[in-house]
C-alpha cells in the first residue's frame, strides 16, 4: 500500500517491478536491527540453533552452546511446517514460550517462523524476528500481515521460486508498511539428488546488486548435510553474503527434524573458529566467542578465544610470507630499472592507506608501530632478493 500510493503507475511499470527493495544504485546495504543486532552493517551475523525446539532442556542448551560460540540470534521452530502431515509439528505456543525463555537467558533475540496470518500477532509478541519459510514464500496474505506485525522479517527464498518472484514476495512486506526485511537464500529444488537441495550462490551475488534488503545464507537446509555446511558457509562468506542461519543441536542424532543436517555444539564452535580467520578477508567482523554467556564453563571459552587467536595468528603469519615474497619480486623489480630499495614516500603511502583502517582496540597509532615492523622486515626481503 504504502509503494502503490507512493509510487505513480508509469514510474513502477519503467523501473524494476520492485521499486522498493530495489538497489537503485545506492551503495549501502540497509541495516536490519533485530533487539540490539544489526544486519547489513560491518559485522558478518550468524544465526544458529535447533530446526525446531523440542525441549526446554534441549532448546536451553542449544542457546547457551551458539551463544558462547558467537552466535548473535537463537533460532528455533515453533510451529513446523513439515512435509508429511504425520511427521512432529513443533510445540506451538509453549515453544514460542521455551524459545524467548532461551534467548532471555543466552542474551540472543529470537528469530521463529510463522506460519499464517492469523499468527502473526502472537509469534510477533515473544520473537525478535518473524521468519517465512520456503513454503510460505509466496503466501500474500502472511506477507501483507507481516507488514503490519512491527516485527523485522526473515524471508526464506521459496523452494521453486525465481529470484525475481522472491524479490517480489520482499516488496509485497515492504509496501505494506515493514521496511524491516532481511532475505535468505535456502537452496532451491534442481535435478541433483545428492544434497537435498541446491544452494543458489549465484543469487545471493546478483542480489547483493540487485537489492539494498541485506542476504543471509542458510548452508543447512541448502545442503541437506552436516559434513557441507563448512564449505558451503565459506563460500556464502567469500560471495557476499551478510550471514548464516544455521542449524544446531546437543544431539543431533535424537533431533526430530533435520538432524542430518544440524551440527553438534563442537562443530558449530569449530565452524565459528573458521569463519572468524575468512570473514576478515571480506572486510568484515565476527563476534567472538563470549565468556558472559559460558557461565561456570568460561574455561571452555577461554580455549575457543585462544584457538581463535591461533587461526589468526596462521592467516596472519601466511600473509606476512605472501607479502614477502611479493616485495622480494618488487626487490628484483627495482634493482632491474635501477631503482633504489628504499622509497621512503612509498612507505608513508603504506602507513597511511593502513591506518585509515584503524578501529576498536587498534587505532592508527597502533596500526603504524606494527606495520613499521612489518615493512622493515618487507625491505630486507627485498634487499636479499636475488
Ligand atoms: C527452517 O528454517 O527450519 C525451515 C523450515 O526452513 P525452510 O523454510 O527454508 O525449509
Ligand atoms: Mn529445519
Amino acid at each position: 500500500m504504502l509503494g502503490e500510493q507512493r509510487i505513480p503507475a508509469a514510474e513502477r511499470s519503467a523501473a524494476a517491478p520492485y521499486p522498493l527493495v530495489a538497489r537503485n544504485g545506492r551503495s549501502e546495504t540497509t541495516r536490519v536491527r533485530v533487539g540490539a543486532v544489526e544486519i547489513g552493517g560491518e559485522e558478518f551475523v550468524v544465526a544458529a540453533g535447533p530446526c525446531a525446539v523440542e525441549t526446554e532442556e534441549q532448546v536451553r542448551a542449544s542457546a547457551r552452546a551458539v551463544a558462547q560460540a558467537g552466535a548473535r540470534l537463537l533460532r528455533g521452530g515453533a510451529f513446523k511446517p513439515r512435509t508429511s502431515p504425520y511427521s512432529f509439528q513443533g510445540l506451538g505456543r509453549e515453544g514460542l514460550r521455551l524459545l524467548a525463555a532461551a534467548g532471555r537467558e543466552s542474551g540472543l533475540p529470537v528469530v521463529t517462523e510463522v506460519l499464517s496470518a492469523e499468527d502473526v500477532p502472537l509469534v510477533a509478541s515473544s520473537a525478535d524476528m518473524l521468519q517465512v519459510g520456503a513454503r510460505n514464500m509466496q503466501n500474500f496474505a502472511l506477507l501483507k500481515a507481516l507488514g503490519a506485525a512491527g516485527r523485522p522479517v526473515l524471508l526464506k527464498r521459496g523452494l521453486s521460486a525465481t529470484i525475481e518472484e522472491f524479490l517480489l514476495a520482499a516488496e509485497y512486506i515492504v509496501c505494506h508498511g515493514n521496511p524491516d526485511v532481511v532475505l535468505c537464500e535456502r537452496g532451491i529444488r534442481t535435478f541433483e539428488t545428492a544434497t537435498r537441495n541446491t544452494l543458489d550462490l549465484n543469487a545471493v551475488a546478483w542480489l547483493k546488486t540487485a537489492t539494498h534488503l541485506p542476504v543471509i545464507v542458510d548452508p543447512s537446509h541448502g545442503t541437506g548435510l552436516r559434513h557441507l555446511i563448512r564449505p558451503l558457509s565459506k563460500a556464502a562468506v567469500a560471495v557476499g553474503s551478510d550471514g548464516l542461519i544455521v542449524e544446531v543441536h546437543p544431539q543431533p542424532a535424537l533431533s526430530l527434524s533435520d538432524g542430518e543436517q544440524s551440527l553438534t555444539p563442537e562443530e558449530f564452535s569449530a565452524l565459528m573458529g573458521e569463519l572468524g580467520r575468512c570473514v576478515p578477508f571480506e572486510g568484515r567482523t565476527l563476534a567472538s566467542p563470549r565468556p558472559e554467556a559460558a557461565g561456570p564453563r568460561a574455561t571452555l571459552c577461554l580455549r575457543r578465544l585462544r584457538e581463535r587467536i591461533d587461526g589468526l595468528d596462521e592467516a596472519l603469519a601466511r600473509l606476512l610470507i605472501e607479502r614477502a615474497k611479493v616485495a622480494a619480486v618488487i626487490g628484483r623489480a627495482k634493482r632491474a630499472s635501477g631503482l633504489s630499495i628504499h622509497a621512503p614516500e612509498r612507505e608513508d603511502d603504506v602507513l597511511r592507506n593502513v591506518a585509515k583502517l584503524a578501529s576498536g582496540p587498534l587505532g592508527p597509532r597502533e596500526i603504524e608501530r606494527v606495520f613499521r615492523a612489518v615493512i622493515e622486515e618487507t625491505r630486507r626481503a627485498e634487499e636479499s632478493s636475488e
